[in-house]
């Protein structure tokens, strides 16, 4: 790999090795769906809806305390989904565009739209901050926060006949410094472990040579004083994938990424491309290497999970450069298999360390 740089100094250290995470969103559990369409419906004020989301979050760091996880992250129960319908909420200059395809097989394309009407912005920044601070409030384990990135972001605006933005690199870029605001004000408020999700080089090939630019001028404020992780996944909207599995063909673009961390899927892949992982370790990077299957309901034994680390381990990636996770978030998965899956990953770990104690 060309790209030899160590992006970052400060921030949160792993202090064990192996550490386990997970990516951010957490199983969603049914009463909060139903208290969120509630909501919708007008039958909850804002005090209601916040209550319930608090208790939501404590949920979510409970399951992931419970199985042992050594960082967690509050299950981002705040926003709907992965795409973060909290985050558009915050936004001004869009107007909710109802998707073209309500029927038939379910797919990302089904996902609302918001119509750019104005130059956009975020007068009270994205919600990050607030989550951040509840989630710190109620454990004392080391906390992860995410947030999508720009050209994540900007997938979901359609800009029209470009009155406002020309392309969606335009609308990427306008995003650029509501994102940097955001993540200096989640490391003025101690944050020291942030994570953007940008699968989109993965996803969009042709276009891949701007991510980078983009994803570094969104986190330029933060770099040197939090540890920066980036996780380039393939797509879980309703548990699919919307590109196609490989990482070899944008693996120069994802190193390109000023970042300490990337945090791949493998397992839903069977663990192919683990030249890869060696790759990424050998470019100075750290591995949170996907060894849990988030789209399957196969609950992983921990016997499972081991066999997988030690194939990581033993493609070339030194034990001090690996995390644990699973390959994505959890948002669209059951809370019952969500729960073993997170034990899984824990006991799958601690049989590779031979047992030793936390
Ligand atoms: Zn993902």
């Amino acid at each position: 790999m060309t790209d030899q740089r160590v992006a970052t100094t400060g921030g949160y250290r792993p202090d064990r090795l192996l550490p386990t995470s997970v990516i951010g969103s957490h199983a969603r559990p049914g009463w909060l769906d139903l208290a969120v369409a509630a909501a919708d419906r007008g039958e909850l004020g804002p005090v209601d809806i916040r209550e319930v989301q608090d208790d939501a979050v404590d949920a979510a760091l409970r399951d992931q305390e419970d199985a042992g996880i050594d960082i967690v992250a509050d299950g981002e129960m705040r926003r709907t989904g992965f795409f973060t319908a909290e985050f558009y909420r915050h936004l001004v200059g869009v107007v909710p565009t109802p998707s073209e395809r309500r029927l038939g097989a379910p797919g990302h394309d089904q996902q609302h739209r918001l119509t750019v009407v104005e130059p956009i912005a975020a007068p009270d920044g994205l919600g990050v901050v607030a989550e951040y601070r509840y989630a710190r409030s109620r454990t004392t384990r080391p906390i992860k926060v995410t947030l999508p990135g720009p050209f994540t972001l900007s997938g979901r605006l359609s800009y029209g006949a470009g009155e406002v933005y020309r392309d969606r690199i335009s609308v990427a870029e306008a995003f650029v410094p509501i994102l940097a605001a955001e993540v200096e004000a989640l490391a003025a408020a101690g944050a020291d472990y942030i994570q953007v999700d940008e699968p989109s080089p993965a996803i969009h090939p042709e276009a891949s040579h701007q991510f980078a630019a983009l994803f570094d001028a969104a986190v330029a404020g933060v770099r040197g004083r939090v540890r920066l992780a980036a996780h380039l996944c393939f797509g879980n909207y309703l548990g699919r994938p919307l590109a196609a599995r490989v990482y070899r063909p944008v693996l120069e673009q994802a190193l390109a990424f000023g970042v300490d961390e990337l945090v791949l899927e493998w397992a839903n892949r069977e663990m192919a491309e683990l030249d890869v992982a060696r790759d990424v370790a050998a470019a100075g990077r750290d591995l949170a290497a996907g060894v849990i299957d988030v789209k399957s309901y196969h609950l992983e034994s921990a016997d499972e999970v081991a066999a997988r680390i030690e194939q990581v381990l033993a493609a070339g990636v030194p034990q001090e450069r690996l995390l644990l996770v699973p390959d994505c978030g959890f948002s669209q998965t059951a809370r019952w298999a969500t729960r073993p899956k997170l034990r899984a990953l824990v006991e799958g770990r601690d049989l590779v360390l031979g047992g030793a104690a936390r």
